[in-house]
């Protein structure tokens, strides 16, 4: 395909789109279009290190040279207010973008439950959150975190290490549960209560006030300020109004294409049916954003494909533990912890299909490279170890 490729979203997984589409020959035109400011950045860092050292250059994923360098047209503060898919167009403000092909790369947005009050609380999606927040630990205050998922435990580990009160409530009865065994939610939660964050779990916020929050079973949590870490939406809304088909995420097919073969979906928006458990899933890691993009860019360059079946893998940082997760649980499959700090889950075949460490890079990686060579049984998951 050597017609224009227009990319929406100029976020982890856009911007990847971009590069790939270029570093496998492709000539046509490349536009990508973000509606947030200044160049793309990644937003890891937003939770972690930029909260220490407030370093905006290190967000940046790229320099402003290489884009221009390698032709990519990126359009900053430019929001796409439509798809019209009979026309092959984007309708933005500044008008309409003819495309070829059209790349999906919209991320997700801070959920926000329908509590009282929950106008008051202060996000962590974009820089200019982390911006804000930051600000907030300059002095000593009283946090208050909604919300026991990666986000909210990374910044209530942040918020310890400066010496501020943390208070953090979770509504389901552990840490992290969409995502690890019930085995690390425990380790993580008495590394947490360890920290001297206080975490409050199955207790679901009720309400914010201007005081701090109120939970179900009547706490009352006294707070300067309140985050709000409770999940993501995907942003479906272009795609579905441009009639393509989206149920937590963009659905796309095994080539992470939409129903409409000039339209791709690709990261946090889009929901792919996972090669291994063969359901439909949703992931919002870097992983999935940019192994996506590079799928898609090969697809538009190089023609037939096998389907995308990239591994996925995540990390995330709390304290001085670094988590990593190789392949992806179901939430039913069984879980088996042959080490401290190291859990395999298995699936109803006895086949592996995570590996969640704590500190365990070199397991992590070698859980990774086994995956990606084909199943793995648990007498091979035994050899992860050694
Ligand atoms: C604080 C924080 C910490 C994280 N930590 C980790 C981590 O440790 N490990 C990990 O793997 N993942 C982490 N993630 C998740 C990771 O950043 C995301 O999964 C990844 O950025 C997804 O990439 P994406 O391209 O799908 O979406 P994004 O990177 O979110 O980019 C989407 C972009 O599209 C823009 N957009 C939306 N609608 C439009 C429109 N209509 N027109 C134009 N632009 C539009 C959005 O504003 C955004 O800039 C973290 C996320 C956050 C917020």
């Amino acid at each position: 395909m050597s017609g224009v490729v227009v990319i929406i979203g100029a976020g982890q997984g856009g911007l990847q789109a971009a590069i790939s589409l270029r570093q496998n020959g492709h000539e046509g035109p490349v536009i990508l279009l973000g509606d947030e400011p200044g160049l793309p950045y990644q937003r890891p860092p937003l939770s972690k290190a930029y909260m220490f050292d407030g370093n905006e250059e290190a967000l940046a994923l790229r320099p402003e040279s290489f884009l221009a360098a390698k032709q990519i047209d990126y359009r900053p503060a430019t929001a796409a207010r439509a798809i019209d898919r009979a026309a092959r167009q984007v309708v933005t403000d500044a008008g309409r973008i003819a495309y070829d092909h059209l790349i999906l790369a919209t991320g997700a947005r801070n959920l926000r439950p329908p509590l009282p009050g929950i106008e008051r609380t202060v996000d962590l999606r974009t820089l200019a959150d982390a911006r804000v927040l930051r600000r907030r630990l300059a002095a000593p205050r009283r946090f208050a975190v909604i919300g026991g998922g990666f986000i909210g435990l990374e910044f209530a580990a942040v918020a310890r290490k400066l010496g501020h009160e943390v208070v953090l409530a979770e509504a389901g009865p552990r840490l992290m549960a969409r995502a690890v065994s019930p085995q690390m939610s425990q380790d993580f939660a008495d590394m947490h209560r360890a920290l001297g964050t206080d975490l409050r779990l199955a207790d679901p916020v009720a309400a914010v006030t201007g005081e701090g929050m109120v939970l179900t079973s009547g706490a009352v949590v006294e707070a300067d300020d309140v985050l709000l870490a409770a999940g993501v939406r995907p942003n479906t809304e272009l795609a579905e109004d441009a009639g393509l088909e989206a149920a937590n995420g963009i659905w796309v097919d095994g080539q992470l294409t939409t129903a409409d073969p000039a339209i791709s979906a690709l990261g946090d928006c889009a929901a792919f049916p996972d090669a291994r458990s063969g359901r439909r899933v949703r992931l919002e890691s870097v992983q999935a954003a940019t192994d996506h993009a590079r799928h898609i860019a090969a697809r538009l360059t190089g023609g037939n494909l096998p389907g995308y079946a990239a591994v996925p893998w995540f990390w995330s940082d709390q304290a001085d533990w670094k988590l990593q997760i190789a392949g992806l649980a179901m939430p039913e499959d069984r879980a088996e912890q042959p080490a401290p700090h190291v859990v395999f889950r298995f699936d109803g075949h006895d086949r592996l299909t995570a590996v969640e460490t704590i500190n365990g890079p070199r397991i992590h990686m070698k859980a990774r490279k086994a995956m990606a060579a084909g199943p793995v049984d648990a007498a091979q998951a035994r050899d992860l170890l050694s």
